[in-house]
């Protein structure tokens, strides 16, 4: 059995002339927090949409927990525990925070264990345990990004992906965040994060990949990928 969750190998996509995507490939394995960070346009949300059945790939192939998933429809996927985080978070707030919640676990039939994970959540979010029965309008971005956080992990993802979550976060949030994925992480969840937050993502991730103008430009260890010259110089505000 492989070590990866997921495994893309030489996928490119289009939108009519735009090629968004060339010969990109990549590796997630289980346990692991990969980072995908690059410029405006370099591809990020593609791939994702892609990894997550939205965007038909010309080309390639996706293997997600040791299946060939590259022509499944997106409910599959989904049922399989491919779960997104999508950017800008998608909570619904005319519901209350707990209804939120419960929207992650609506396929679960162990509801016993349901009510056990959601108070875990609020013992992991007192801001939102304390307003479980408000609209979720009444919760700031940083906030909201938590319970899109809480959300997915109710789903039970094997692979969960967000979508530039530090978007319009206040630093403080921003830490909060990533420390807590990288809870979740060492307690065994599998992360795919794509980041315009290079320097915050680069620290939190094992390994990471650069994309530019949708090719790989960098890849590998996420320490020796934040010390890079390259890196530096396009992202970090140079060595
Ligand atoms: P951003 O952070 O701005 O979302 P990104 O790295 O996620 O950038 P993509 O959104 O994947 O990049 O875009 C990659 C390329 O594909 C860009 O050139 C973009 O203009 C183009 N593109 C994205 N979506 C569409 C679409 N629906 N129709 C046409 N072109 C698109």
């Amino acid at each position: 059995m492989s070590g990866l969750i997921l495994d893309i190998e030489q996928m490119s996509a289009c939108y009519g002339r735009v090629e968004a995507l060339i010969g990109v490939s990549l590796q997630v394995a289980h346990g692991e927090i990969v980072t995908v960070v690059g410029a405006n346009g370099a591809g990020k949300s593609t791939l994702l949409h892609s990894i997550l059945g939205m965007v038909s790939p010309a080309n390639g192939r996706i293997t997600f927990a040791g299946a060939d998933i590259t022509r499944w429809p997106i409910h599959r996927r989904i049922d399989t525990g491919l779960v997104l985080v999508p950017e800008g978070r998608r909570i619904l707030v005319s519901m209350t925070i707990e209804e939120n919640l419960l929207l992650g676990a609506h396929m679960r039939q162990d509801k016993t264990a349901v009510r056990r994970e959601i108070d875990g959540i609020y013992d992991r979010f007192p801001n939102l345990a304390q307003r479980r029965n408000h609209d979720a309008s009444c919760l700031s971005g940083g906030e909201q990004q938590m319970l899109a956080l809480g959300r997915a992990m109710l789903a039970k993802p094997q692979l969960l992906m967000m979508d530039e979550p530090s978007l319009g976060l206040s630093p403080l949030f921003v830490s909060k965040l990533f420390e807590l994925i990288r809870e979740y992480n060492r307690e065994g969840l599998s992360v795919l994060l794509i980041e315009q937050n290079t320097a915050n993502a680069l620290r939190i991730a094992h390994r990471a990949t650069v994309l530019e103008l949708g090719r790989v430009a960098l890849e590998g260890n996420a320490a020796a990928i934040a010390g890079s010259a390259r890196l530096q110089e396009a992202y970090l505000g140079g060595a």
